[in-house]
């Protein structure tokens, strides 16, 4: 017998708690929004708080450091203590800060310390690439050869790595390991834990980049024992474009000298001070560097509170609901049509995206934006679906999978272009 989808697709919306909240974004007229994985929705809570954060700099100027509410002088720690409990951590482990590719650098030039013959970072090859030319900076800056220190785990069917393979990985010549908790082609959730207790027992340090998995997992960096993290704000979290980003430093490192300091990361009661010799705050604080950039920050303030409300838990559960719904429904309609799921199936190893690969995926996507649909594509044949849990629905999951198997089985994609654009 085959299933009735939509009505299924139905029933789920009508029983989803989150439901009220799709209400509060904006989802651009007339379209099925599935790149929330790329760039988060505006919300009406981030503009009105960026629109009181313009006022605030139009009323007050300079008086806004201490005067705004809340003040820019602290917006970094605030705004940290907001992210702590998505990535289960403590309020002062984490800081708004920077950009995904600047904190791995400020991180990572705080603890990566080749000596004698543990010079190694060990990194793999699936992982975005500004993460790899960050790293192969770092070796350079500190006189070493990328091709020999920065190892990349490979992996063996291109899609996910196996953490055995990552752990065999670890030996003595590896100071820091920098990975990624969900992978951004394929979706896969690395196990944190796992993976940083063997990289302890092994005296070396690790990182991960949340950047895919912020706001849609429930991290426990904390109690994971991670030694620090990073990640923007502007996917799952929703903070607007190249909004300020997160890092997260475990509070037993707070001692240590930040990598790259700056007069932001200054003991706060004395930043203004300005001594000649830096002092840094003890917390996560510490590893700020310039002034915060309050408008963008101001955004993800506002988009935090929908969050605040949801329980990060609760977004965890839907999203993997409607991961596993578009799962179900692509082995269901489109793998005989071709297609294949990138993504592990099992629920724990998975983040907030899916990833549908076929060869002609690039024109499959161009067909899918010309009905309004909006994916992305990651080459060389990967589609991402990213159904969001705050905003998106049951039926709109149903709506695209549908779209999909007609695009192909009517063979509309060879309409389009192999062309690729400058962003996709
Ligand atoms: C999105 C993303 C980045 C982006 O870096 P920016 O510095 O914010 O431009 C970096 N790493 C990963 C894994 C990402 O998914």
């Amino acid at each position: 017998m085959t299933r009735n989808w939509s009505e299924e697709a139905r029933k789920r919306d009508e029983a989803d708690r989150l439901a009220p909240f799709r209400a509060r974004f904006h989802v651009p007229a007339g379209t099925v929004y599935m790149d929330g994985n790329s760039l988060g929705l505006a919300s009406v809570d981030a503009l009105e708080s960026l629109e009181r954060a313009a006022r605030e700099w139009r009323d007050l100027a300079i008086g806004g450091w201490l005067d705004a509410r809340p003040d820019w002088f602290t917006y970094g720690e605030r705004i940290g203590a907001r992210m702590a409990p998505l990535v289960g951590a403590e309020p002062e482990e984490v800081a708004l800060v920077g950009s995904t590719t600047a904190n791995l650098h400020s991180l990572v030039a705080t603890f990566y310390r080749p000596k004698g013959t543990r010079r190694k970072i060990l990194a793999d090859e699936l992982n975005f690439p500004s993460d790899l030319y960050a790293l192969a900076s770092q070796v350079r800056l500190q006189g070493g050869d990328p091709a020999k220190d920065l190892i990349l785990a490979k992996s063996a069917d291109g899609r996910t790595l196996d953490e055995e393979a990552l752990i065999s990985l670890m030996d003595d010549t590896v100071a820091v390991a920098v990975l990624p908790a969900v992978l951004y082609r394929s979706g896969q959730l690395l196990d944190l834990r796992r993976l940083t207790q063997a990289a302890h027992e092994r005296g070396i340090v690790i990182g991960f980049d949340c950047a895919h998995s912020v706001g849609s997992v429930a991290h426990r960096l904390h109690d994971d024992d991670v030694d620090f993290a990073f990640w923007c704000t502007y996917k799952h979290l929703n903070g607007g474009p190249g909004s300020p980003a997160g890092l997260f430093l475990h509070r037993r490192h707070f001692e240590r000298e930040p990598g790259l300091a700056g007069w932001f990361g200054y003991v706060k009661e004395r930043q203004f001070d300005l001594a000649l010799h830096f002092e840094h705050a003890p917390s996560a604080s510490g590893w700020q560097m310039g002034s915060p950039s309050i408008l963008s920050a101001a955004a993800l303030d506002g988009a935090l509170n929908l969050f605040d409300e949801a329980g990060i838990l609760t977004v965890r559960a839907k999203s993997l609901e409607l991961t596993s719904f578009l799962i179900e429904l692509a082995e269901a309609r489109l793998v005989p049509l071709g297609f294949e799921v990138g993504t592990p199936l099992e629920p724990d190893r998975r983040g907030g995206h899916v990833a549908l690969e076929h060869d002609e995926g690039w024109r499959i996507c161009r067909a899918l934006k010309a009905r309004g649909i909006v994916p992305d594509f990651r080459p060389r044949r990967v589609i991402r679906l990213a159904p969001v849990a705050l905003y998106s629905t049951f039926a709109e999951v149903e709506h695209t999978v549908s779209a999909l198997e007609e695009i192909v089985r009517n063979h509309e994609y060879e309409a389009f272009s192999s062309e690729r654009a400058a962003v996709s």
